[in-house]
């Protein structure tokens, strides 16, 4: 028997809630993809005749409040990587280091624009051009939490380079010969 449609925009509803976009039609498995995919449980495919039962466990686990903390954390993440002040920032690190990985050198893979110091350890420092390099999502997945910067010398005189730009782009007055 399939999962009824009022369970399924129920399930629907909290993951479009916390930012997650459930990929195509009000379908079953989707549904249990966004879940598996978003709540870091384990990618399996739920056969047919339990697929009613593990949206209701979803829904069960959702009502008690015990995903509370982990959707508001999520919330926060998805508020600042979609600010207009992250996306800016990741723009101008792109420009100055290039679409290259500075931990691998690849550059033909997806770059990441990674916290040196993570959000967690130095919040201050989020927003921080001097704390942001570039890698690709492999050597993130590695790095992970560590603190490593990945810039040498080189790096550091093209970030230097971008201050005196903005230093000479925003002098309030400049000499007239
Ligand atoms: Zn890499």
């Amino acid at each position: 028997m399939p999962v009824s449609k009022k369970k399924l925009l129920k399930a629907y509803f909290i993951l479009s809630n916390i930012g997650m976009k459930v990929p195509g039609k009000l379908e079953t498995e989707p549904v249990i993809k966004a879940i598996q995919s978003e709540f870091h449980l384990p990618i399996v495919q739920v056969p047919d005749n339990e697929q009613e039962q593990y949206i209701d466990d979803f829904l069960e686990i959702y009502a008690e409040g015990s995903l509370d903390s982990y959707i508001e954390e999520r919330k926060t993440r998805v508020a600042f990587y979609t600010s207009p002040e992250w996306l800016a920032l990741k723009k101008k690190v792109v420009k100055i280091y290039g679409h290259r990985c500075l931990a691998c050198g690849c550059e033909d893979k997806e770059i990441h624009c990674d916290h040196i110091f993570s959000k967690v350890s130095r919040p201050d420092l989020a927003l921080d051009i001097r704390n942001l390099q570039t890698i690709c999502r492999d050597c993130n997945l590695l790095k992970s939490g560590k603190s490593i910067d990945y810039r040498d010398k080189e790096e550091l005189m093209l970030l230097q380079a971008y201050f005196i730009d903005e230093m000479i782009a925003n002098r309030p007055y400049k000499y007239e010969e």
